[in-house]
């Protein structure tokens, strides 16, 4: 198996924004990341990046997307030497626009998506506006290749039916790629504050990533800039 760390530029906004109990001002520019894995006859895209707006940002929007046509991932693959045309299935973490918005650039593949995310509005749009992909709607965890290397584990909070990836690498090593279930390592070690947080599907999902790291699995969160930095120098 290959793990291909790939970024469709950035987002411009502010740490308490994707930060749980963050002070407010102070400014923060994170990653868009998309993966590729391959795996036998398998090449998969988890999530496909961001398009350019179409209207020019206002400064004073919360969320600013920094990134050029050559940022999309398509354009992205094509620079790394992969053929577009040879990505045989995706898998779509949730329905915001920076993990589905390069979608189109990919018709007509299978795409994995939870029931909680198709049957939520963004969900819904999300279908919409891609008829032509074969879409496959999972409930639950599920084992995508019937070898329990990648599993998509149901991670709903940040979205209804948001859902992270868990990778056994070849030596053994497994790897989860949270997305946005933890945008940041900061999240990775919060905790509910009170029992009416406990109950909140979010803190649900981190629980279940800490289980998960307790266990030696190494998580990678979704828009951390720093572990970002890292992962690429691999
Ligand atoms: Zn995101």
């Amino acid at each position: 198996m290959r793990l291909h760390f790939l970024q469709s530029g950035y987002i411009r906004t502010w740490r308490h924004l994707l930060v749980r109990r963050a002070p407010e001002g102070e400014r923060f520019t994170v990653p868009i990341p998309f993966y590729l894995i391959e795996h036998g006859k398998y090449r998969i895209l988890f999530d496909t990046g961001q398009r350019r707006p179409e209207k020019e940002q206002s400064p004073d929007e919360p969320f600013i997307i920094e990134m050029e046509e050559s940022d999309r991932a398509v354009n992205q693959l094509k620079k790394h030497g992969i053929a577009p045309q040879s990505i045989t299935h995706i898998i779509l973490s949730h329905s915001h626009g920076d993990h589905v918005d390069g979608l189109p650039d990919f018709p007509e593949l299978p795409c994995f998506i939870q029931k909680n995310e198709a049957v939520s509005p963004g969900g819904t749009a999300l279908l919409k506006k891609n008829p032509s992909a074969k879409w496959h709607i999972v409930e639950g965890d599920h084992d995508l290749c019937g070898d329990g290397r990648i599993i998509l584990l149901a991670t709903g909070g940040h979205t209804p039916g948001h859902q992270s990836l868990l990778l056994t690498l070849d030596n053994g090593e497994k790897l989860l790629l949270a997305a946005d279930a933890a945008y940041t390592e900061t999240a990775l070690e919060q905790y509910p504050l009170d029992d009416a947080e406990k109950r909140d599907p979010y803190w649900q999902s981190i629980a279940r990533l800490q289980e998960f790291r307790r266990q030696g699995v190494r998580v990678i969160p979704g828009h951390d800039p720093e572990t970002w930095e890292k992962l690429q120098k691999r």
